[in-house]
């Protein structure tokens, strides 16, 4: 299989190409076909499967193949994230591709922890908004934006999303949204939560399952530690030093947790930044971007922060609880 096969335009298989992909994955090769046809998708696969891709390709394409409308702020597409990061990484791929395009289109970010004004000017001639639901609906409000014209919506990592416990908040956009359009909901696992927005949200939706393949983790080694709440911050520094761990990224349960960690990493000579839901967005993307770039040795991050963020072959992951 390889994208050409989609009949997507040219230049967004050149796009592609130019970004390392050479064949499409599985998940997009099952998505793509449907989302082309303007079908609602349901579709599961594990985290680092190419889900993002599944559906910025025929979004982009479709949008290729309309006219471009005077300025406005009625966006066509709405793509709901559950967090900061994954809006902007999200926009990141959406802008990558849409650069390489004949009929320029505009994609923005929108999410909280940052001033709303330069957000509102930006809504203005953006088709595309990838958006946390919270400050979506703040300008929403502020009739910064009007969702009554969006044609496709998509809902990514939305288990996390009602994890979050964004449900309300989903509803609330869900009636702005016009009653006429594409829905596409993708997601890392099939939870009872998300079975009941599925059944809200989708009709007749083609449903796409992604079976993880027996030894399909075979690059990875697990290992456990069984010791006492106590020895933990010893030990994670232990194996960080004896294996001369340069980018290991910690998990905790809380904020709290994270903050503790990366404080007593830190004072022991080993360069640790936390990073979570009650840190400013300035410090967290920036934590992030030293992580990324081998800048920062550890970052120590709640499960909810991390979900669906996307770096390159990370050597270690340690869950401390
Ligand atoms: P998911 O959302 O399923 O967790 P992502 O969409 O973030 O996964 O993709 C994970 C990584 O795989 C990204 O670095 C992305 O650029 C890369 N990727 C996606 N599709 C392909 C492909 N067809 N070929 C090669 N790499 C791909
Ligand atoms: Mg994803």
């Amino acid at each position: 299989m390889s994208f050409l096969e989609f009949n997507l335009t040219p230049s967004i298989v050149e796009a592609v190409t130019s970004m390392g992909y050479k064949t499409p994955t599985a998940i997009q090769t099952e998505s793509i076909p449907v989302a082309m046809k303007g079908g609602d998708i349901l579709g599961i696969a594990k985290t680092g499967s190419g889900k993002t891709a599944s559906f910025v390709l025929p979004i982009l394409n479709k949008l290729q193949h309309t006219k471009p409308v005077e300025k406005n702020r009625q966006p066509k597409v709405l793509v709901l994230v559950p967090t900061r990061e994954l809006a902007i990484q999200v926009v990141g791929v959406f802008k990558e591709i849409a650069y390489e395009l004949p009929r320029a289109v505009r994609a923005i970010a929108i999410y909280g922890g940052v001033s709303i004004n330069p957000q509102m000017k930006a809504v203005y001639g953006a088709e595309i908004l990838v958006a946390t639901p919270g400050r979506l609906l703040d300008l929403q409000k502020s009739n910064a934006v009007e969702l009554s014209k969006v044609k496709i919506l998509v809902l990514d990592e939305a288990d996390k999303m009602l994890n979050l416990g964004f449900q309300k908040e989903m509803e609330q956009i869900f009636r702005l949204l016009p009653k006429e359009r594409q829905n596409m909901l993708f997601s890392a696992t099939l939870s009872d939560q998300l079975t009941g927005i599925k059944n809200v949200l989708l009709s007749d939706p083609v449903v796409i399952e992604i079976e993880e393949k027996e030894g399909g983790i075979s690059l990875i080694n697990l290992m456990g530690y069984f010791v006492s709440d106590d020895r933990k911050g010893p030990l994670l520094r232990h194996l960080i030093r004896e294996k001369n761990m340069q980018q290991v990224l910690v998990f905790t349960s809380s904020g709290l947790k994270a903050d503790k960690v990366a404080g007593k990493l830190s004072k022991n000579g080993i360069q640790a930044l936390p990073i979570h839901g009650k840190k400013s967005q300035s410090a967290r993307m920036e934590a992030l971007r030293k992580f990324k770039s081998g800048e920062l040795q550890v970052l120590v991050a709640t499960d909810l922060i991390s979900r669906g963020i996307d770096i390159n072959e990370l050597p270690y992951v340690i869950n401390y609880e």
